[in-house]
């Protein structure tokens, strides 16, 4: 009898702010009983080259995936896009256009800590950053936990890089119909990510799902890393409301981490429709 299928459409590499390279994710999420998992780095495709190269021999099938930071009324928001073509122009100017401000905020980031004592951070977060280009506020993490002035990432982004933080810089990221548009233009479907995460009033998730839903989006993610058993409930009822498929990814970023490893989730809720069946697999 064959396994039943693991779904896990979310996760991370050193191609973004993940601790494994693409090979090394694709043999862990096998390893783990995973039978469909898309690679989805934070606003570059790079790793799913060599990812798909290692899937080819293993039993699992990989998707293209990728996370794109969009901002929504001001507030960050993730939109994954998955089975799009790696290759369209499009989409691919388009996240180049999304990773050229990484480089401009972490300086300024740099900047503030200075600002407040604590020298030497840029260079210190970007000798975490497999792919200086991509760097994100998780490596900033990393470097302040090693330098010994927090035990977890989690402790550095409640004290020093979320909104109203002194870590914590401004940035103009793509907007929703930004990113919707290349996704749909390569062939993809939109996934809006750990809705759960954003603080943002249930009033306002529902505008943002409205928007979401009239500019053609496609699925929420109702089981992911971060969200409680609450979160799937309500995110349940959100995407039976709005006619959305849903999605299920653990958002893995590296063993130790991550809350989830890869495709060790809850299923879906059984009678929502799964974001797979959009896909040609
Ligand atoms: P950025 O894209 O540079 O703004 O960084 C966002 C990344 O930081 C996310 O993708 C997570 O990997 C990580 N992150 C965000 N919030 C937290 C948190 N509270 N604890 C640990 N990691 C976080
Ligand atoms: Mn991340
Ligand atoms: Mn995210
Ligand atoms: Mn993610």
């Amino acid at each position: 009898m064959l396994p039943p299928a693991n779904f896990d459409f979310h996760c991370h590499s050193t191609v973004s702010d993940g601790l494994l390279p693409p090979a090394q994710v694709v043999a862990r999420a096998a390893g783990l009983g995973v039978s469909h998992l898309a690679l989805t780095d934070h606003d570059d495709i790079d790793g799913l080259s060599e990812a798909a190269a290692a899937a080819a021999p293993l039993d699992l099938t990989l998707i293209n995936g990728v996370e794109i930071s969009i901002e929504w009324k001001g507030t960050p928001i993730h939109m994954v896009g998955l089975g799009f073509d790696r290759h369209h122009a499009g989409l691919l100017a388009g996240l180049d256009s999304v990773r050229s401000g990484r480089v401009e905020r972490a300086k300024r980031m740099g900047e503030a800590f200075a600002a407040i004592g604590i020298p030497g951070v840029f260079e210190g977060a970007m000798s975490y950053a497999g792919n200086p280009l991509l760097i994100s506020r998780a490596h900033f993490a990393r470097h302040l936990v090693a330098s010994g002035l927090f035990k977890e990432p989690r402790q550095v982004f409640d004290h020093y890089l979320v909104p109203g933080k002194p870590g914590y810089v401004e940035h103009r990221w793509a907007s929703l119909e930004d990113a919707l548009g290349w996704i749909h233009a390569a062939g993809g479907v939109a996934v809006v990510a750990h809705p759960g995460r954003y603080k943002i009033s249930n009033g306002d998730m529902r505008r943002f799902l409205s928007e979401f839903k009239d500019l053609g989006g496609d699925a929420v993610e109702v089981v992911c890393g971060s969200h409680s058993p609450d979160h799937v409930l309500h995110f349940a009822r959100l995407v039976r409301h709005f006619g959305l498929h849903a999605s299920r990814g653990s958002d893995f970023h590296g063993p130790k981490e991550s809350y989830v490893d890869l495709g060790c989730l809850p299923q879906l809720p059984e009678d929502l429709k799964p974001v797979w069946r959009l896909l040609d697999i």
